[in-house]
């Protein structure tokens, strides 16, 4: 049987309107309506061109269930960067990632959610702190933060290039908290923006009654709070905050130099005036679009087990790709810059024995 949510799925992911893959497979606008509404069943020989327009192999288009997010739930970084067909591609690569994530867990065994619900309190800064101490963190910098997040049974996807405008987003689903980064931005900010979608998952989970902007500014500040914890950068920063004291401590929490700025300001060991000069100077030496001499990514480490456990059994991507009847570079984009170099010995990984 022809799934016709899952050619509405293919479509959006390729950010195509219904006129624009007529146009590509060379059938008629109403057709494609038609099908997509499913009020009739393609023959083969369309089914063959619409998965050509596509790039998706056919027997997507006959898997019966259709993966979807609950959209009202999805939390996305920047709403207004976003048109409607950027929203819907990214939609539609969760969906996908849903999908691989079943594959992943019917396989192995990833850790379970650990996440506390702190939907209640108002203050990011108390969130964070409760976090920190519900996962035994006290106040050091954090490591790997998305090795953290996966240790504690979130899912973590990329978003490859087609959906480059948009800079996160997550959502739970089946009780499962999930994060799509973009990994197109630097190291600095990913961090910063995995620890956004982790204040919207703790703090956001029940829906959206304060509004978009003000659940923004809350997961800004859960991230700040959670990656630079008030009594570590108290006892750390001299008083006199120099450009040079601002590029060393944000080495120290791992965030980019702005975000490190602009913690101090909150914190109050800026004034006003000083924060705006050093801000002034971080730009002129490039880190208002950059991040100079930046930090190494992070990398996934479940991900890493998996595909090193996959490839130790000869099952390649390409397999999982037939298996999931996905187009490779489908595959690949939920996975991209997640998984550093494979060459590599693998360095000792705690907290990680439920992946086996
Ligand atoms: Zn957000």
């Amino acid at each position: 049987m022809f799934n016709n949510g899952r050619l509405t799925l293919a479509r959006q992911r390729r950010r195509l309107t219904g006129k624009a893959l007529a146009e590509r497979s060379g059938l008629a606008p109403d057709t494609i309506s038609r099908l997509e509404n499913g009020l009739h069943a393609p023959d083969e020989a369309t089914v063959e061109r619409l998965a050509r327009a596509l790039h998706f192999p056919t027997d997507f288009f006959f898997i019966s269930d259709t993966p979807s997010i609950d959209t009202g739930a999805v939390s996305f970084r920047s709403f207004s960067k976003m048109s409607a067909r950027e929203r819907d591609a990214a939609i539609a690569a969760g969906a996908l990632g849903l999908q691989l994530n079943n594959w992943v867990e019917a396989r192995f065994g990833l850790p379970n959610p650990n996440l506390i619900d702190l939907s209640y309190e108002t203050s990011p800064e108390a969130a964070a702190h409760m976090l920190r101490q519900h996962w035994g963190l006290g106040e050091k910098p954090i490591g790997n933060l998305l090795g953290l997040l996966e240790c504690h049974g979130v899912r973590v996807f990329s978003l490859s290039e087609n959906t480059a405008s948009v800079n996160a987003f997550s959502f739970w689903q089946d009780s499962k908290p999930y994060v799509f980064l973009n990994n197109f931005k630097t190291a600095e900010s990913s961090v910063f923006d995995t620890a956004h979608e982790l204040g919207h998952l703790i703090m956001h989970r029940h829906g959206d009654p304060k509004g978009v902007r003000a659940f923004e500014r809350e997961a800004d500040s859960f991230a700040s709070s959670f990656l630079m914890p008030a009594a570590d950068v108290k006892a750390r920063v001299p008083s006199f905050v120099t450009v040079d004291v601002v590029l060393l401590a944000k080495k120290r929490w791992r965030v980019s130099a702005m975000a490190m700025a602009y913690r101090l300001r909150s914190l109050n060991i800026l004034s006003e005036w000083t924060y705006k000069s050093i801000c002034i100077e971080l730009s002129k030496r490039g880190y208002r679009s950059g991040e100079p001499n930046g930090m190494a990514r992070e990398s996934s480490v479940v991900w890493r087990k998996i595909l090193m456990d996959l490839w130790s059994r000869r099952i390649t991507k390409e397999d999982i790709a037939n298996e999931l009847s996905l187009p490779i570079d489908e595959l690949e984009g939920l996975i991209w810059n997640l998984v550093g170099p494979m060459d590599r010995p693998a360095k000792q990984e705690g907290g990680l024995r439920a992946v086996v």
